[in-house]
């Protein structure tokens, strides 16, 4: 456009002040414009509002050109052009109105002129320079069109990665999860036996303890011990304690029927059966259905009793309030299970309350015996019989005290005096049988042992109110007088009449 004008100028010969113009437009004012933009906040947005006063000047300089023809075509051409590219379609016709602007300006100060005719050397100028501009603009677009195309596919192929990406990375989610959900089984199993250990069942005891409460349902807790293990484990190996460890497990896995049963290993060879809703008549059943089982392994145990492995049950029963908690409950099978170990082990035997629970009628009839001297329970040793017979009269003391609920301090004095005598008498009857030569003096002297200790821990149990009537009712009138007097003493009866 400088090259053209200046052509025309030069051609008509319009003095200084046109060359003047020109220079001011061209030379000057495009650095002012650029200036200006560059120190804007915003320099795209001001360059392009530029673009209007840039056609308002346009118009005001082909006036005073007085119009030529070509070069105001090229110049409105190439503006336009530039406009629509830039600023899209709108922007045009307003553009036009600042060239109209500027023309009118002009014409209004300096009056109307018009010499349209351009010298060919300017026409052909013009021809090729717009030309040239037009395929510059086509070529921008092509390029950009080509850069929009490149883009886009990049953009699908990183779409495409993402993609993948999120899919591994499901995968990979599915994979922790499962991980996850793994080891929780397996923090919760006991590695030998696959049953539940006994961190799983301290957390899910409260909880369905707590449930079965809420809808007054009962619980049934079942604890498991197999009988002389450690013998068999020094008879038979440690391996083989493993492998048959597994068969109990196995077959108490088994009895575990319902869905919200549970089976644990609670020590080293105890077992835990939770059965939640059952009651203790089903849950008796149960136990001795297990009992028998187990039995029917026929796993060989020489030094156990019947020949074989078997296992000894306690079962307490969590019917409303009868045990305070879960310890409680616990403890009461534990009992129940020393019980079964005393009473000769292969049995089940109910903890105090749940028995009480299940039958009461039996109870009151079982309450009203008393113990009752026989002949036959002599051993023909006077001093021995005496003794035995005035035990005998002790114990029937202490069972009436029980059942006339006297207050627990007598009760507990009158155990406490008996607890004297029958540690005087084991004394004596252990110097009687020494001397009469019983092989079986020192076993029995344990055993003695064994029953002192367990009334004291009873007894201690009593006074702190721990424990309720039955359980000294069931040490005095079954352990030590129907068991040990009146069973294990015959053993060493032989002996004395010879
Ligand atoms: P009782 O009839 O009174 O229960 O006698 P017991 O010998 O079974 O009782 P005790 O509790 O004295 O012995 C338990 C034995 O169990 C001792 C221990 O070596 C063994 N034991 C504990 N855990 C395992 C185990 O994981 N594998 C094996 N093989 N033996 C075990
Ligand atoms: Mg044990
Ligand atoms: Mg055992």
């Amino acid at each position: 456009m400088f090259v053209a004008s200046g052509m025309h100028i030069f051609a008509k010969n319009y003095g200084v002040a046109a060359w003047a113009l020109l220079a001011l437009l061209f030379l000057l004012y495009p650095h002012v414009q650029y200036w200006r933009a560059a120190r804007a906040a915003d320099s795209v947005k001001t360059e392009l509002d530029n673009l209007l006063i840039d056609s308002f000047l346009l118009g005001l300089f082909m006036a005073a050109l007085e119009f030529p023809l070509w070069l105001s075509f090229a110049a409105i051409m190439a503006t336009l052009t530039n406009n629509a590219a830039n600023k899209g379609w709108p922007s045009v016709p307003k553009n036009v109105l600042a060239m109209l602007a500027g023309a009118l300006i002009w014409v209004t100060v300096r009056g109307f002129k018009f010499s349209p005719d351009t010298g060919w050397p300017l026409t052909i100028f013009c021809m090729v320079g717009i030309c040239g501009y037009v395929l510059v603009i086509g070529n921008v677009g092509f390029q950009r069109n080509l850069q929009l195309r490149r883009v886009r596919e990049e953009l699908r192929t990183r779409e495409q990665e993402l993609l993948k990406a999120n899919q591994s990375l499901v995968v990979n989610l599915q994979e922790i999860e499962a991980l996850q959900q793994q080891l929780r089984e397996q923090a919760s199993r006991d590695s030998l036996t696959a049953l539940y250990n006994r961190r799983y069942l301290d957390t899910t005891l409260d909880r369905e303890l707590a449930s079965c409460k809420r809808e007054g349902k009962p619980l049934s807790l079942i604890m498991i011990d197999v009988d002389d293990f450690k013998k068999y484990n020094d008879l038979h190996g440690h391996q083989a304690g493993d492998q048959c460890l597994i068969a109990v497990a196995k077959t108490l896995q088994a009895s575990a029927k319902r869905a919200s049963d549970l089976a644990a290993r609670y020590g080293g060879e105890e077992f835990l059966l939770v059965l939640p809703g059952m009651d203790a008549t089903a849950a008796q059943g149960l136990a001795e259905e297990l009992r028998r089982s187990v039995e029917a392994l026929k796993i060989p145990h020489e030094q156990s009793r019947g020949g074989s492995v078997t296992i000894s049950i306690g079962l307490a029963v969590m019917t409303n309030d009868s045990h305070k908690d879960v310890a409680g409950l616990l403890r009461a099978a534990d009992e129940a299970l020393y019980h079964a170990k005393h009473g000769g082990r292969n049995q089940v035997r109910l903890a105090t309350q749940t028995r009480r629970a299940a039958r009461v009628a039996e109870s009151v009839a079982v309450n009203l015996v008393q113990l009752v001297w026989h002949p036959a329970y002599e051993s023909g040793q006077a001093e021995l019989d005496a003794q035995h017979r005035a035990l005998f009269g002790h114990v029937n003391n202490i069972l009436a005290a029980l059942l006339l609920e006297r207050p627990v301090d007598e009760v507990a004095a009158l155990i406490d005096t008996l607890i004297g005598d029958v540690a005087k008498h084991f004394e004596d009857e252990e110097k009687i049988i020494l001397a009469a030569g019983f092989p079986g003096a020192a076993a029995h002297a344990a055993m003695h042992r064994e029953l002192i200790a367990h009334a004291g821990y009873l007894v201690s149990r009593f006074k702190t109110r721990d424990l309720d009537r039955g359980e000294p009712f069931q040490f005095l009138a079954h352990d030590l007088v129907a068991r040990h007097i009146l069973g294990e003493d015959r053993e060493f009866f032989p002996h004395l009449s010879a």
